[in-house]
């Protein structure tokens, strides 16, 4: 039994337990959540109500999720002058698996972003965003329904790590002074530094996540992206240790492109890579033929915003933080403080996420069933104000309602 010193767990429910990364998941688990600021309150209690109901409707009364709320950012603040208390980490350690909504980066002097930290002190390693349509949806591109990709972000490394120095720095004339004497070096003086680190560690752990991903869901490649051409040591090695971790560990259930004669078998994930730059082209020239991508920190950034922005934006993209033993779900979009308790915003972001939380927990049933009722609701065109203003016809409905709609629109499986 863990101990918190501030939080009290609930009286129902059962601990999920990691063994070996396997996942052993009781009917009734303890699932906490973190509310989150601004219009995380009203996101949060929509999904819930979402979530609950497809869980009913696809198991009756023998499974329930049992939420537990835990606290981060604003509200952590108000009530115990903390932004992250230690009772947080220790209930998303014990716990293993949770769903957040989005967190204020409170304004002010060396303040580290609460995302970032606990992305960096749960060592959260991967960012994985799944990004599909949503038939209606008002999107950009002319066949926008060909997207259908999941990224596999590395979270903790590239030059994401925080190890920069600024512009005259003591540290920052060291490191120059250093490169430039010692290792033949040509900076300029007045340059502001900052370092890319990227491991074998890193790399194979994140790839490794991506082809095991591929395998279980039957997807049919998994394409290292990279920028090895410009940065070998680097972006190239991320590149090479990919190829090398499939052949060492993957080797009867995966091919190498170079390798490949004829077309993919059927019981194995093709292995590829694409340089960063050509692979902006390839989403948009050549939707359909990418289904998992595996990138470093920054590519991946950039690249599943702009996949997300192919299918009608961020409001129905969900995304989640996962290490060898936590996994936390989460909206992509921020706390959007001007619209915070009106009950107007999409919640279809964490709704999403929590969707695949349920995957996640291999409750794959209630996630078909939120699945089916969200595009019901969609095709309804009864939606929030961010979708209904670019949809002709539509019907605006506030976030609350938007969650009854499709739970209304949930039927059995
Ligand atoms: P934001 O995502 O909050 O807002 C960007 C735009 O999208 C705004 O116009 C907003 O109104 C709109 N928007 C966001 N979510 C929406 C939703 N669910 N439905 C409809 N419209 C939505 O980004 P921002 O304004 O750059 O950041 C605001 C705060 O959020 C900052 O404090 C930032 O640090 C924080 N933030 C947190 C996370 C996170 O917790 N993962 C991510 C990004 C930003």
């Amino acid at each position: 039994m863990n101990t918190f010193e501030k939080f009290t767990p609930p009286a129902e429910g059962e601990r999920i337990r990691v063994k070996a990364s396997d996942l052993q998941v009781p009917y009734r688990p303890v699932i906490p959540f973190i509310e989150g600021d601004g219009i995380g309150p009203d996101i949060m209690r929509a999904t819930r109500r979402v979530l609950d109901a497809a869980v009913e409707k696809a198991y009756g009364q023998e499974r329930k999720l049992c939420w537990y709320e835990i606290y981060a950012g604003e509200k952590a603040h108000e009530k115990y002058g903390e932004w992250i208390p230690r009772d947080t980490f220790e209930a998303l350690r014990y716990y293993s698996v949770a769903l957040k909504g989005p967190l204020t980066t409170p304004v002010g002097g060396g303040f580290r972003s609460l995302n970032v930290t606990l992305r960096q002190e749960l060592d959260l390693y991967a960012c994985i965003r799944p990004v599909r349509y949503f038939e209606g949806v008002p999107a950009p591109v002319k066949e926008p329904w060909k997207m259908n990709m999941v990224i596999f972000r590395e979270n903790t490394e590239d030059v994401y790590s925080g190890i920069e120095w600024v512009r005259g720095s003591e540290e920052a004339k060291k490191v120059i002074a250093f490169l430039n004497e010692e290792m033949g070096c040509t900076i300029r003086a007045d340059s502001g530094i900052g370092i890319k680190p990227v491991s074998e560690t890193g790399s194979k752990r994140l790839i490794r996540k991506a082809i095991r991903y591929a395998l279980d869901r039957k997807r049919k490649s998994v394409t290292l992206v990279h920028k090895g051409n410009i940065m070998k040591y680097t972006e190239g090695a991320f590149r090479d240790w990919g190829y090398e971790l499939a052949r060492e560990e993957f080797a009867d259930r995966t091919v190498a492109e170079k390798d490949l004669q004829g077309t993919v078998p059927p019981d194995k994930v093709l292995i590829n890579d694409r340089i960063a730059d050509a692979m902006f082209q390839q989403i948009l020239t050549r939707t359909d033929e990418y289904s998992v991508l595996a990138t470093l920190n920054l590519n991946g950034d950039y690249l599943s915003d702009a996949c997300a922005a192919q299918i009608g934006g961020l409001g129905l993209a969900p995304g989640a933080n996962i290490g060898e033993t936590v996994a936390l779900f989460e909206a992509t979009h921020g706390t959007a403080p001007k619209y915070a308790g009106q009950d107007k915003v999409n919640p279809g972001s964490l709704i999403l996420s929590g969707v695949m939380m349920l995957e996640h927990l291999g409750w794959e049933a209630a996630g078909k069933v939120v699945i089916a009722a969200l595009e019901e609701t969609i095709r309804q065109k009864k939606v929030t104000y961010d979708l209904e203003r670019q949809m002709e016809g539509a019907v605006r409905v506030s976030t609350s309602q938007f969650a009854e709609t499709i739970v209304g629109n949930m039927k059995g499986v």
